[in-house]
């Protein structure tokens, strides 16, 4: 059994976890006080030596991220962190935000310091209206208690709900006040970001994790991890297991692992697929079981550690309808911008309905991965290549299954079991 360390989510049991007093017992705002003593290119090198990556899904080392920032340019400069989590299957950045808003709102002064920003813009989905009041009474709470508003403002910015809005540029035009689709690159948002000034664009569990590593140093959060891949993350487990919820661990840990802690399968059921880190990463098997989920493990294996949202599905869900309902999402949030993913999306559905319901024919198991190597790699931004992990990586280990259908003339699942599958990973 991996040994376990929460950091994140020490406290997170403590009913007042979420206030200014609670987090404060625990020596929060101490690191903010620290870092504001240090100098910004040391915050910003005790990140890097931290080995802090990414927390959103790429796994990009945030210290090096930060300092892409250019310094001495004389032009305002901005951190915007991304609270926009919507991956089906993914929670837990919402938790976080829920249970801690203010070790968000103290990473974001570290952050702000380090990048020498004055703003920091919070952008958070509309749909979630209890998260985002959470989230504006912690800031209104930090002001009133003389934590902001000292060269730091940190301003909760609630977005309309659209899936792309996501991906860091969409994000940025959907703050600037216009419809949310991806910029080309470069320019990168470190040099011409929130309006053209030089941004940092990081996720919330990033962020959070910032205050953690200055109180207890670079070493301490290298201790935990494995070789590349250091610290403790949120994986959240969701789908056909006992005890689904968010699970901190080191990196490295495997579902296996986890899955102890969370008591197994459903009773009476075993694995048949899983996602490692959302929908759109390829699919596992019971076969990746050992695979250490870290983000070279994962990628080792052909999939991606993503937003480590491991989507549990038993054998009693249908392959091809799970697959259908992501397509459909993917289909349903393409923003239209490029002709792969906005045709291709919808070609998708069209032909994955057909074979769930067992109109197809074998062909068009063909005609599905062409048009996924059609979409893979020639769309604009990464919504268009996560939209076809899914159909390959089915394909490549249900295959039979897509021709059962064929040959059943229909979905060969009891098709009341088989809408199990319509309330777990979603
Ligand atoms: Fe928009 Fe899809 Fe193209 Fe991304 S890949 S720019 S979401 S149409």
């Amino acid at each position: 059994m991996t040994k376990l360390a929460p950091v994140l989510s020490a406290h997170w049991d403590e009913k007042d976890s979420f206030t200014l007093e609670g987090y404060k017992r625990h020596g929060g705002y101490k690191a903010s006080e620290k870092a504001l003593k240090m100098d910004p290119d040391a915050v910003i090198q005790l990140v890097k030596d931290s080995g802090l990556r990414g927390r959103g899904g790429a796994g990009f080392p945030t210290g090096m991220k930060w300092g892409f920032i250019p310094q001495g340019d004389n032009k305002d400069h901005y951190l915007v962190v991304n609270a926009d989590e919507s991956e089906p299957g993914t929670c837990k950045d919402t938790p976080l935000l829920m249970a801690n808003p203010h070790v968000l709102i103290e990473g974001c002064i570290i952050a702000c310091h380090a990048i020498r920003a004055k703003h920091a813009f919070i952008y958070i989905r509309g749909e979630i209206t209890h998260v985002a009041r959470r989230v504006n009474q912690a800031i209104s709470d930090a002001y009133a208690a003389g934590i902001l508003g000292n060269g730091i403002d940190v301003v909760l910015h609630v977005g309309a709900g659209a899936y792309i809005c996501g991906e860091e540029t969409a994000l940025l035009d959907s703050l600037e006040g216009f419809r949310g689709q991806p910029r080309l690159r470069p320019p990168f948002p470190a040099i011409a970001g929130l309006y053209a000034r030089p941004t940092v664009v990081n996720n919330v569990e990033s962020i959070a994790s910032v205050p953690a590593i200055v109180l207890n140093g670079a070493e301490w959060y290298q201790s935990m991890g494995t070789e590349k891949s250091k610290g403790t993350t949120l994986y959240s487990l969701s789908g056909h297991v006992a005890n689904p919820g968010q699970f901190e661990a080191p990196l490295g840990i495997t579902l296996r692992e986890i899955l102890d802690l969370a008591g197994g399968i459903r009773p009476g059921h075993k694995l048949k697929f899983w996602t490692p880190g959302g929908s759109s990463t390829p699919l596992f098997t019971d076969a990746h079981l050992d695979v250490p989920l870290d983000y070279e493990g994962v990628a080792a294996a052909g999939s991606m550690l993503g937003t480590k949202a491991l989507q549990i599905f038993d054998e009693t869900t249908c392959v091809v309808r799970a697959v259908l309902r992501w397509t459909e999402f993917y289909k349903h949030e393409s923003c239209g911008k490029c002709t792969p993913c906005r045709e291709g999306t919808w070609w998708l559905v069209q032909i994955l309905r057909d074979l769930e319901e067992g109109k197809g024919t074998e062909a068009d198991l063909a005609k599905l991965l062409d048009l996924c190597d059609n979409i893979m790699g020639r769309s604009f931004c990464a919504l268009g290549d996560g939209a076809t992990s899914p159909i390959t990586s089915s394909i490549k280990y249900f295959r039979d299954e897509y021709i059962a259908h064929l040959t059943t003339g229909g979905c060969p699942f009891d098709p009341v079991a088989s809408t199990l599958f319509v309330g777990a990973g979603a």
